[in-house]
């Protein structure tokens, strides 16, 4: 054994992240590159407490990936930002009373030597951040992109209100009628607010899913928040000939309608009132009106509603139904009106209980007591559809109605109108100026940005005005129109608008009078790879194809999708429970690096379970990984030193060359998937064999370090230098194999459960029995059959077959 220096990762990772920044190694050449390869991770919002371990296994990820591509020949463009407006920081901001204008900065600070810390492959030249002007400029620009395109509205409408946050919430941050910051129960008020038409994109945002590359998880969830609908429009007539709307998801269940509802704001209850109900109807609008200013909650026990006097026909049955008022009808939901099925819909159910109103059965379930809701019965008390299956009663009825010309079939969406105001202060104020004579007016695009204001009193107070309001000389602003005097919107944007195209600027960062490049753009966009987490499906991934749709409509790109391949990452949990600050139990990088090393650090995150599934951090694991570095340290020390084991063109043993064909396989295979965890215990096995038969040969060594470098990526640079090798080991190419040599030595074992066959494996002649058990027990068949039942005795035959006992 030759004498072998300590491995000290706190020199050696301080020493490369020198040399890369002085050696532009991360920096791609934007303009000349002829591979483009745009490796984005999700950038992160920089909180007070620093980068957390979720973000730093994200990223880890993704960058590992990166890296790969880089060594099978791409360049490699890999950015960061920070996404540093919004309600997050300025709350924070709020609680430690230092306004946001100054804390942020000092958390990407922190931040920023975080991400150095750990080794990304990050192209810092390019960094952004949100709340820069030079940035929010263009997300102003962005905004009158919109506005000058019809796509940007106001109007008055029922919004989510946090009454402890003081703000209006989109409907993805409600989550079970609470909010999502701080799970007080959301109320509904009446504010102007401005909308963007994403509805309009609905059948586009949709049909695109299924072309895109993406985790299943995520495509699932943002096609469920889209929610499409098959249904119809149905017409009831009054006598008087007023005829009613109502779309309804169940056109089967039409026979069953023994009401209408419309919402108190519907432009027919003024004809619609009889003169012996006007008092009650006229009392009842003012309590609606009286809540309006408070909540109006959807779904309430108590069921409010009036009745207007008249009656339409139930163009099924023919009968007569009275016509009602309730407030539990939303305008801002389908026609504003909706038949009432009391015996298969629970709010109808429970009005018509309270209101005495009759309750008719029309859909059988067996087992099933009203409200019967499920679609999965067949359809009675429905004249000539009985019988039918209900989906099926629903297109025959929806056609008979349809040919007597008083229904259509209708689509319908989940999706509403994405509300893009937030009356706070931190964050792009909306660039709009109003004026008296000429209306809303867009700020011209020569004088934007318009900067945000340094204001003492950022408080967010109970009128639902932005505290901008209250700052006199930034308010009053001349009309560009007309020149009179006017005053600016007090809004600003919802941080989902700074992050739904910020994958634009990365390439385009160093351009002062652009928003992107048009010639950087079309080399480096679409996005080639993006991971993220699935927090943001629906929010984030949705209103960025959104922008990208808009963008491309309106010529300034050449693509409307702008992440064509998406994988979803796993999340880290700690113990086994979620990490969170009320828990304390959230793991805070630094020391662990300052302990270890990145580079352990790294591996250890990855080793803890699948990427795309996360894992469960436990202290006791980062040793062994830590052990395994060690191990490849020395190895490389043996090997470059040509008196031990280091000489050359003796070629490798048989059994290593097939041992090193078939790592190198796994190891490419299983980092293209991203299944990090496997590749790293491949790379363990392949290094256990050359400790055993000490056959630590350069030739042996060369392509692991090559293959570790986007896992411990400092490391890998010192034993590349160290071996010989020239210039940066991710100058290098990806090793290659040969599947004649790979596969040579392969046997197939049979792995039963409790003597029954459960599974087969491929394996190396000769693996040690614990790795085949290993291998064994991360086989999702056999898995299943052990059902997390402790292993009570294991039988081996070499290369044959494993008995699991349980
Ligand atoms: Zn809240
Ligand atoms: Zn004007």
């Amino acid at each position: 054994m030759s004498n072998v220096p300590s491995y000290d990762p706190a020199a050696l990772e301080a020493k490369w992240q020198d040399r890369w920044a002085e050696r532009r190694t991360n920096e791609p050449d934007l303009d000349g590159a002829s591979r483009p390869f745009y490796n984005l991770m999700m950038f992160p919002y920089p909180s007070a407490e620093g980068l957390h371990v979720g973000n730093m296994f994200a990223f880890t990820g993704a960058d590992i990936y990166g890296r790969f591509k880089r060594l099978q020949g791409s360049d490699v463009f890999e950015p960061i930002g920070f996404d540093a407006f919004g309600i997050h920081s300025e709350n924070y901001a709020l609680s430690v009373g230092t306004n946001p204008a100054v804390l942020i900065p000092q958390n990407i600070d922190n931040f920023r030597r975080q991400l150095k810390r750990f080794g990304g492959m990050f192209d810092w030249r390019h960094e952004l951040s949100t709340t820069d002007p030079a940035y929010y400029k263009w997300t102003q620009w962005l905004f009158l992109q919109l506005f000058k395109a019809g796509l940007a509205y106001k109007k008055r409408a029922a919004v989510n209100w946090c009454p402890k946050d003081k703000t209006v919430l989109a409907n993805e941050q409600v989550i079970n009628g609470r909010c999502e910051r701080c799970d007080t129960p959301v109320e509904q008020r009446f504010l102007d607010q401005w909308f963007f038409r994403i509805t309009s994109f609905a059948d586009r945002l949709l049909a695109n899913l299924d072309h895109l590359d993406w985790s299943s998880s995520t495509a699932t969830l943002q096609r469920n928040w889209i929610g499409r609908s098959e249904g119809a429009e149905l017409t009831f007539e009054t006598p008087a000939g007023a005829k009613i709307t109502v779309f309804t998801t169940r056109p089967d269940t039409v026979f069953g309608a023994t009401y209408l509802v419309l919402a108190p704001e519907h432009s027919l209850v003024d004809a619609l009132t009889t003169e012996e109900q006007r008092a009650a109807v006229k009392a009842y609008l003012r309590e609606v009106q009286g809540k309006d200013v408070v909540s109006r909650r959807v779904g309430e026990k108590t069921k409010t509603g009036v009745f207007t006097g008249s009656y339409a026909r139930n163009p099924a049955t023919g009968e007569s139904i009275p016509i009602w008022l309730a407030d539990y009808v939303l305008m801002e939901y389908g026609t504003g009106a909706i038949m009432a099925v009391p015996a298969h819909d629970k709010r109808d159910f429970e009005f018509a209980t309270q209101f005495h109103l009759p309750i008719r059965q029309v859909v059988k379930v067996e087992g099933e007591p009203l409200p019967c809701v499920s679609e999965d019965g067949t359809l009675m008390s429905s004249g000539a559809f009985d019988g039918l299956p209900c989906r099926e009663g629903g297109r025959k009825i929806t056609e008979w109605l349809a040919s007597r010309g008083v229904a259509a079939a209708r689509l319908q969406y989940r999706l509403h109108d994405w509300c893009i105001s937030r009356q706070r202060y931190w964050g792009p104020p909306i660039p709009i100026i109003y004026c008296e004579t000429c209306g809303p007016v867009g700020v011209p695009e020569r004088d934007l940005p318009v900067e945000l204001p340094f204001i003492e009193d950022f408080r967010p107070d109970d009128t639902g005005v932005s505290p901008l309001a209250r700052h006199k000389e930034w308010y009053f602003v001349k009309c560009p129109q007309c020149g009179r005097e006017g005053r600016r919107e007090t809004d600003v944007s919802d941080t989902f608008l700074d992050s739904s195209w910020y994958y634009l600027r990365y390439p385009s960062t160093e351009f002062a009078d652009r928003p992107f490049d048009p010639a950087r753009t079309k080399k480096w966009l679409p996005v080639t790879t993006y991971i993220g987490g699935n927090e943001h499906a629906v929010l984030h991934l949705l209103y960025s194809r959104f922008i990208s749709m808009v963008l491309k409509d309106l010529g300034h790109i050449h693509f409307e999708e702008p992440f064509p391949k998406l994988r979803a990452h796993g999340l880290i949990v700690k113990d086994g429970a979620k990490m969170s600050k009320s828990r304390g139990n959230v793991v805070i990088p630094d020391a662990y690096i300052r302990q270890w090393g990145a580079d352990t650090f790294r591996m250890y995150l990855m080793f803890l379970g699948p990427f795309q599934e996360g894992g469960d951090f436990r202290e006791t694991g980062i040793v062994g990984i830590r052990r395994f570095l060690e191990k490849v340290w020395a190895l490389a020390h043996e090997a470059s030193v040509p008196t031990t084991g280091g000489s050359r063109g003796g070629g490798l043993a048989k059994d290593t060359e097939r041992k090193l064909h078939q790592t190198i396989r796994k190891v490419t295979a299983d980092t293209e998937s991203l299944d990090y965890n496997t590749a790293i215990a491949a790379m363990m096995e392949y290094v256990n064999m050359l400790r055993e038969t000490g056959n630590g040969k350069r030739e042996a060594l060369e392509p692991l370090v090559v293959m570790l470098a986007p896992y411990a990526p400092h490391l890998a640079e010192e034993l590349w230098e160290m071996v010989g090798g020239k210039g940066s080991v991710f100058g290098q190419r990806w090793p290659a194999y040969d599947e004649r040599l790979a596969t040579a030595g392969d046997v197939e074992i049979a792995v039963q459960v409790n003597g029954k066959l459960r599974s087969r494996l491929t394996v190396p002649r000769g693996l040690a029995p614990d790795d085949v058990l290993a291998r064994a027990m991360a086989d999702e068949s056999v898995k299943r059959f052990v059902d997390g039942q402790p292993v009570r005795k294991v039988i081996y035959v070499q290369d044959r077959l494993l008995n699991l006992v349980i």
